[in-house]
């Protein structure tokens, strides 16, 4: 393989494929798509209920986690993220939300307004083409009529108290992620199992990147790096860039002293409840046991059956403070899953979560003495308003499902259990939320980062992934990573054009 290109897009995840597309259109431009894990050519992956197994991969997760975070108690949580082409896209459940207009209008970023970035998903969903998901099981179409005043067929909305069916990037009832929508089409190099150490430099210009095993690429019109929320920030500061004591601490020269990369951490924590009983949702027991040995046959021949779930089939925003616009978002998942340490047990059942849309808690991530392992506090709770949230929040969706039909298929809550409530319920919050899986904000565009995704203090060198959100989005975080690629892409492929003529 050829060792210069014009453009080097560190990370084949969700915004990367993205990037990768938008430069692979400057006509003559050659672009390396550098990808730590492997392809995402695994049957998991295309799957939607591969999700379960992938979880469990050491290959195709890079299963990080927090450290003991004082903020619950000195708890860990795990921080799944995905590592093969498509990145965290190729083991999520594919849900599909823009998030509301008013989040990219708070940004209060020039390029970021509400209107500029319902442009860009306009043309990311004509290439990603989410829709319906197609086969969901009774109870998630039950959970989607909660509030009645919902469109049949429309997801729900985080702009205003909705409830229905999710709408999913998934084609022919298999998974499709931004790899197949845009990495494919582009015609960019791919270069896979190879992980970055950092970025090269020449003076305050960045170069290429060294390789984890020394070895050099070189970018004639700069680096991208979209290696997600946690990976981002640690390149940069293994190439210098970040809280200067941090970096002397960890042995590393500080290049550009940049206090706020890895600031700002925040993620949507998750609180579920869970619900078993004979005849409600899927789950492993005798009687469903001939469906699930049929199952891969059924998704191979006609591509229906419970394989064709991505588990998290329905779910609802609403509001506990009061507020007009949802602050709770809700996602059904007609399974039953364990609540111990393992995730799959005897029994059928289903689970609900509590999502908060807009955490005020904020985190850090940070290096430490060795340079490949993330110190991740998402300082979660660190606010006490999120707990009062969330204890308002299960509260209400207790209420909520109490009023939804599932008729026989109804189940008690098995755990916390309908009786825990008050202090008791805030304190098993503490003791075992974890989060959406949606960290952001640990290089916001406006901090370390200019408005159109440049380093500051450096010059091509871009940050383009869910890190560079200032605040997360109401919803899941899937759709405006890969919208964040498409904008901050077409910034860099305008700026080498611009450097070109
Ligand atoms: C289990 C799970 C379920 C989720 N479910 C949903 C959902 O249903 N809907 C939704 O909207 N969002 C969901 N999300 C969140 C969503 O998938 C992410 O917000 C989004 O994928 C983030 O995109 P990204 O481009 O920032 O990072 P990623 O997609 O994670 O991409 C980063 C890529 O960079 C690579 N990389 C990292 N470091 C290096 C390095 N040093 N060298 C080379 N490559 C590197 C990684 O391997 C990865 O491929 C989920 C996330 C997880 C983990």
């Amino acid at each position: 393989m050829q060792s210069e290109f014009d453009h080097i897009v560190v990370g084949g995840g969700s915004a990367g494929c993205a990037v990768a597309a938008r430069l692979a259109e400057r006509p003559g431009a050659s672009v390396l798509v550098i990808e730590a894990g492997p392809s995402d050519r695994d049957i998991r992956v295309k799957v939607p209920f591969g999700l379960v197994n992938l979880m469990r991969s050491d290959t195709r997760n890079w299963k990080r986690e927090t450290v003991a975070m004082a903020s619950v108690g000195g708890r860990k949580v795990p921080v799944p993220r995905g590592k093969m082409l498509g990145g965290s896209g190729s083991i999520n459940s594919m849900v599909w939300f823009r998030g509301c207009r008013a989040d990219f209008d708070a940004w209060n970023l020039p390029g970021w307004d509400s209107a500029t970035v319902w442009r860009a998903f306009d043309a990311v969903e004509a290439r990603m083409t989410p829709a319906r998901l197609p086969h969901p099981h009774p109870l998630s179409e039950t959970f989607g009529r909660v509030f009645p005043a919902n469109d049949p067929g429309a997801p729900p909305s985080p702009e205003r108290q909705s409830a229905g069916v999710f709408h999913c990037n998934m084609r022919d009832a298999a998974r499709w992620s931004a790899a197949d929508g845009f990495l494919r089409p582009s015609g960019a190099t791919v270069l896979t199992g190879a992980e970055v150490a950092q970025v090269t430099f020449d003076g305050a210009r960045a170069t290429g990147v060294q390789l984890r095993d020394g070895r050099r690429l070189c970018a004639r019109a700069g680096v991208v790096l979209s290696a997600g929320s946690i990976e981002s920030p640690m390149i940069l500061m293994r190439s210098g860039i970040g809280p200067g004591n941090d970096l002397r601490v960890s042995g590393i020269d500080v290049r550009v002293d940049a206090p706020l990369v890895g600031a700002n951490l925040h993620d949507h924590p998750g609180f579920g409840l869970h619900f078993k009983g004979a005849g409600s949702g899927y789950g492993l027991t005798l009687a469903q046991l001939p469906a699930w040995a049929l199952s891969p046959l059924q998704w191979l021949l006609n591509r229906s059956g419970r394989l064709s779930s991505n588990t998290v089939e329905a779910g609802a925003f609403y509001s506990v403070s009061g507020d007009d616009a949802p602050d709770v978002q809700t996602h059904f998942l007609p399974f039953l899953m364990g609540w111990q340490s393992r995730s799959i047990i005897w029994g059928a059942g289903y689970f609900a979560d509590v999502c908060l849309c807009q955490p005020r808690s904020r985190g850090q991530l940070r290096i430490g003495h060795d340079p490949y392992a993330p110190l991740i506090d998402l300082n979660l709770f660190g606010d006490d308003h999120d707990l009062d949230m969330m204890v308002k929040g299960v509260t209400r969706l207790r209420e909520i499902l109490a009023t939804a039909d599932f008729g026989t298929r109804r189940a008690p809550e098995a755990f916390p259990c309908a009786a825990t409530t008050g202090d008791a319920l805030r304190s098993i919050i503490r003791a075992r939320a974890g989060t959406a899986y949606h960290p952001v904000g640990t290089l916001a565009l406006g901090g370390p980062l200019d408005e159109k995704g440049a380093v500051t203090g450096t010059q091509n060198l871009w940050v383009a992934d869910a890190s560079v959100m200032p605040r997360i989005t109401t919803a899941n975080t899937n759709a405006p990573s890969i919208m964040i690629g498409w904008q901050i892409g077409g910034h860099v492929a305008a700026a080498a054009t611009r450097n070109a003529a």
